[in-house]
């Protein structure tokens, strides 16, 4: 059995290391302070035993569990990463450990009032009777994705503590600036050597993910002419006026508000605008990848279409994709689901398979070469005050990774 005490001892010593993230900075890791709990990390790793472990100018942490059954096994891994989110403090975190939560509200913060409240935040009930980690109402957790981290240390060290359970060769990397999109840019594939590998980031406990959006950025410059409004008639070109068009000819119901589950949409995230200038940005989303060309396709239609109606062409646009659904990757390879699944119920934790109404790491590590679906880390409402860990998901994580490494080396037998 996973130890509870030592899951949450390791835990606390890793989210009481500031690793918050910069998106304005230009370096990797963002900032300084992420090296820190890298440096820590490849120390641990080597301490319990594990093998070629590595650390990068980047600060990437890699090593390596060694097979010990005699078959040729896949190499698989496990990735998390150590960065926290920059949307909220995460200096000084205090955490609170509520031990055999009854299902009631928690006080996060009695001086300031600061309430988890079960009614709100309804999934807490499902945690009754299990010991719950919150903050104390001034920072975020960052069980997002310490709680990623803590498993995979833990199971590791469970294999080599226990090695009559037979696995295959394993790979973990631990990874920077996850939170500002860029945790596999610099990750080396290669370097890294699996056949496959889980992100161990997702949420709730069960989540299994391989379906994210398609993604694109789409800017759009509507030209105008500014002329004196007392001498404008049959010259001035208002171009807020063309982008108020542009924005009201896209479906009004197509958008975040109006979504959930495998609809897609078109997201205006900012607009600025004079009468010579307008510029609109949209983040354009769509799990099917037909669906998404079309979504680009109509928005450059839109816009020779208005364009008609005026002298020149008053809009250009411009579409950088984003990232795209691992799906397309992953189902040329779903055993590697399947197996994600058999752990779950072999350690008797329901999978709940459903699309993710964004992006992860994983999605461009399967473009890079390694595909890379999303298992549960266990924490919920991350990235701010409200977020909180069972450590029970934590446990049953960390089971299913050792789990995932027993079936993998089992079905190859
Ligand atoms: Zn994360």
């Amino acid at each position: 059995m996973i130890n509870k005490q030592r899951i949450i001892d390791r835990f606390i010593s890793y989210i009481t290391i500031d690793t918050q993230s910069d998106p304005h900075s230009t370096t990797t890791p963002s900032t300084d302070k992420q090296w820190v709990l890298a440096q820590k990390l490849a120390s641990e790793l080597k301490e319990m035993g594990m093998t070629e472990v590595s650390i990068d100018d980047h600060a990437y942490v890699m090593a390596t569990l060694p097979a010990n059954v005699p078959h040729k096994v896949p190499v698989i891994g496990f990735i998390s990463h150590f960065d926290t989110s920059p949307d909220f403090n995460a200096t000084n975190i205090k955490p609170q450990i509520i031990e055999n939560y009854d299902g009631n509200d928690i006080i996060l913060n009695k001086e300031k009032n600061i309430i988890l409240s079960s009614e709100y935040f309804d999934d807490l009930k499902q945690y009754k009777g299990q010991t719950i980690i919150t903050t104390d109402g001034t920072s975020l957790l960052s069980a997002d994705d310490k709680a990623g981290i803590t498993e995979i240390m833990t199971a590791m060290k469970y294999l080599l503590d226990n090695p009559e359970i037979p696995h295959g060769k394993i790979r973990v990397g631990f990874t920077p600036d996850e939170e500002i999109g860029r945790g596999a840019h610099k990750f080396d594939v290669e370097k890294f050597g699996a056949e496959w590998a889980y992100t161990m980031d997702g949420s709730q406990i069960g989540e299994l993910e391989f379906e994210n959006f398609n993604a694109a950025k789409a800017i759009v410059k509507v030209n105008g002419k500014g002329v004196h409004p007392g001498y404008a008639k049959d010259k001035m070109v208002n171009s807020q006026y063309i982008a108020v068009d542009f924005i009201n000819s896209l479906p009004r119901l197509e958008t975040p508000e109006h979504t959930e589950g495998r609809q897609g949409f078109f997201h205006l995230s900012d607009m600025k605008g004079d009468v010579e200038e307008t510029v609109l940005e949209y983040i354009i989303r769509d799990h099917d990848l037909g669906h998404f060309e079309a979504r680009k396709e109509m928005i450059q239609d839109l816009a020779s279409e208005i364009c008609s109606q005026y002298e020149n062409d008053c809009i250009s646009v411009e579409i950088i994709d984003q990232y795209f659904n691992m799906k397309e990757k992953i189902e040329p390879v779903m055993h590697i689901i399947e197996i994600a699944e058999n752990a779950m119920k072999a350690v008797n934790v329901e999978p709940i398979l459903k699309p993710i109404r964004g992006g992860t790491d994983g999605a461009q590590l399967s473009y890079m070469g390694l595909p890379c679906p999303n298992i549960f880390a266990g924490g919920h409402n991350f990235h701010g005050k409200y977020e909180y860990v069972p450590v029970e998901s934590m446990q049953k994580a960390t089971e299913v990774i050792v789990k995932i490494a027993e079936l993998t080396s089992e079905n190859y037998k």
